[in-house]
């Protein structure tokens, strides 16, 4: 097996939002690693909308640089407006969300990898892999050259074969204007991967110059901005508005008047494409009683006239798309400077793969992002993290990193990828979550730095401010926890609603701050008077701490209930066939899935509580002969 004109640990395909994390963290944790990509000028890009986060993205990203990933440091340098949204709910659902400037977001990113020792860039086309005895051993390229590698993580978006259409204009390309891979896609076919084909969409770029803002709403950023990562202390950009208008029931007549022209529905798309994120024609018909569509008009970037049209993503042909435009109030004049299109391509069902995200056919090889049919840049980046981390220690002789679902919102992503595969582009929501109240924005450093600090890529600085925070929190708490209210501090207490003073004497402030209505800046002058009106972050943590400690309570023992099954690990040889009283389809599906524990045994779609009881009786009897067979050698 000789030919090879170069060497690496760990080959990353694709310089997407995925393979720019898997990049990152491989080279990080010390292995000399190539990031394979079609355009260098694209790394990064932003296919779609010009923003990061939002409900459960925001998660993602928070944890994502909680485990000492990329992603939020450069969304946060590169934001140029930032909301938190759900500010008015509770904690658990509230989530960072911000505009970026698409091109700046780019260059950071490519000037942050260039700058990673032990991490090259190489623009080329990977049209195959070169595997043998199972194993993943590199890859070769469209321009003949073959590299030697550890282990390749392939990350290639919407390339795999990708058809877009307007109207029934069809052409092959990876986004607009891009090549498809259609080399690596006939591979992976060939190969007997299981692949299947999906879509999405987007929607028209506008001119700003022919855009009649003063027909729309401006919607301001926060005043005190929500970063993503922890250690970011201030905007980096200039901060600007976006805009809200709302399409009208000419738009909607239009529209419904030209479906026979859409490729949607004259049966040319034939991939499933996100349920969540319809085209506007879809929307029309989908909910015919709604008289108006919210049309957002966000910027791509501050140098930029090109302006994102948030809700209008279409693949009906160009005249119609100008057509439905000179019907939205504002809109009238508009340029368009570049038409909404859809997307088919293929991916490779995620069951393929184990909860490392090593594929279970060919060992060292890692796939991450919308190749396992997921829709969105945070969730590719989530995957890219732990499929780069993963690739990394599989090439060091390492463990895999296991993320459980209970941790983290990247831990429900590959389990719920692996465990049942997609049948629609799968997007991150936060009721996905069995346990939401602890998988919190403000506590995913406290959940994940650790983990991230073992594996090399959380540096002294950051944990070091991670565990002070939560010092001054625990600080905090105990001062609540132990504090009665006396009369002296009744001037320094701040209680409004009617609350009188006298009557909540003899309280300890924690049983107070769990009121409705009592926040802990209430108590801002008696925590003064103490040197305990510390950190944002760190009273932030506290006041959620105590509001919500019942129903953290109940969560956490509930994750202890849970782990008795996640304790019960299962073999990865292990041969469902022999297992009495399971039926073969139930067989079939655990010798397809491989759970790694009983836990996960259970959440795979059609696996009764019935099976995993018989499962689990099997496990206990394996786990007694083993005990049998170690005691009599011993003997
Ligand atoms: P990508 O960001 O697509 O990156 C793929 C990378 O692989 C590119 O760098 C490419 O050059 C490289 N590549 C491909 N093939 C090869 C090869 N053979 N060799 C070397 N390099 C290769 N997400 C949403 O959340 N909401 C939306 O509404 C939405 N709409 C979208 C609409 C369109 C038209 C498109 C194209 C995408 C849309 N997305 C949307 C999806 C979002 O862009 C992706 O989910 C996200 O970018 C996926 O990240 P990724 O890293 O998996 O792939």
């Amino acid at each position: 097996m000789g030919g090879f004109e170069g060497m690496v640990d760990v080959a990353v395909v694709g310089g997407g939002h995925a393979g720019c994390e898997a990049a990152a963290a491989a080279a990080r944790m010390g292995a000399r690693t190539g990031l394979f990509t079609l355009d260098l000028q694209l790394i990064a890009h932003m296919s779609c909308n010009p923003a990061v986060g939002g409900i459960a993205k925001g998660h993602l990203v928070r944890e994502i640089d909680a485990l000492g990933g990329v992603m939020g440091k450069i969304a946060d340098r590169t934001g140029i407006q930032f909301r938190l949204l759900n500010s008015s709910r509770g904690p658990a659902v509230q989530a960072p969300r911000c505009q970026s400037d698409k091109a700046k977001y780019r260059n950071e990113m490519r000037q942050y990898l260039e700058a990673l020792p032990g991490l090259e860039l190489i623009e080329d086309e990977v049209a195959g892999l070169v595997v043998s005895g199972g194993a993943v051993r590199g890859l070769a390229t469209v321009s003949g050259r073959r590299y030697k590698a550890g282990s390749v993580v392939i990350t290639t978006g919407t390339f795999l074969n990708g058809l877009i259409h307007v109207g029934f204009d069809s052409h092959p390309a990876g986004r607009l204007g891009e090549r498809p891979s259609v080399h690596l896609a006939k591979y992976l076919w060939e190969a007997g991967f299981p692949v299947g084909r999906l879509k999405t969409g987007t929607p028209p770029r506008l001119d700003a110059a022919t855009i009649d803002f003063s027909r729309f709403e401006e919607q301001a950023g926060d005043a005190e901005p929500t970063f993503f990562s922890y250690s970011t202390s201030g905007v980096w950009q200039p901060q600007v508005c976006c805009h809200l208008g709302y399409t009208n029931e000419e738009v909607h007549a239009l529209l419904r008047g030209n479906l026979d022209r859409s490729p949607l529905y004259g049966g040319v798309i034939t991939g499933i494409g996100p349920r969540y994120c319809p085209s506007i024609e879809d929307k029309v018909v989908k909910f015919p009683e709604r008289t108006r569509h919210q049309v957002f008009l966000e910027p791509e970037g501050l140098d930029s006239e090109e302006i994102y049209v948030n809700g209008l993503s279409t693949s009906m042909p160009a005249e119609i798309q100008r057509e439905m435009l000179r019907r939205v109030p504002g809109l009238e004049q508009a340029r368009i400077l570049r038409p909404g299109y859809a997307i088919e391509y293929d991916f490779v069902q995620p069951t393929a793969l184990s909860w490392a995200l090593e594929s279970k056919q060919v060992s060292g090889l890692f796939h991450a992002g919308q190749i396992n049919g997921t829709t969105g840049y945070e969730e590719a980046a989530a995957q890219g993290l732990v499929a780069g981390i993963n690739a990394a220690l599989r090439t060091g002789g390492g463990e895999p990193a296991e993320f459980p679902r209970h941790e983290s919102y990247i831990g429900i992503l590959v389990d719920d990828l692996v465990t049942r595969g997609v049948d629609e582009p799968y997007r991150m929501f936060t009721s996905r979550a069995e346990y939401r109240l602890l998988l919190r924005i403000d506590n995913a450093d406290q959940r994940l730095s650790p983990k991230g600090r073992r594996l090399g890529l959380v540096s002294d600085g950051e944990y070091d401010r991670c565990v002070r925070k939560y010092e001054e929190s625990a600080r905090i708490r105990d001062f609540l926890r132990a504090h009665r209210l006396v009369s002296e501090d009744l001037d320094l207490v701040e209680l409004d609603r009617g609350l009188s003073g006298d009557s909540l004497k003899g309280a300890a402030l924690e049983q107070l701050l769990k009121r409705p209505g009592i926040r802990l800046q209430n108590f801002e002058q008696l925590l003064r008077g103490r040197g305990l009106w510390l950190s944002p972050e760190a009273r932030r943590s506290a006041e959620i701490e105590v509001k919500y400690e019942g129903y953290i309570g109940q969560q956490k023992r509930d994750v202890e209930r849970l782990k008795e099954g996640v304790s019960r690990r299962i073999p990865a040889d292990l041969d469902y066939g022999r297992i009495e009283g399971l039926s073969r389809e139930i067989r079939e599906k655990l010798a397809r899935v491989r759970p790694k524990d009983l836990a996960m045994a259970g959440r795979i779609p059609g696996v009764t509580p019935a099976a995993v009881s018989i499962l689990n009786i099997h496990l206990e009897i394996l786990r007694l002969r083993g005990q049998e067979d170690s005691k009599a050698r011993e003997d």
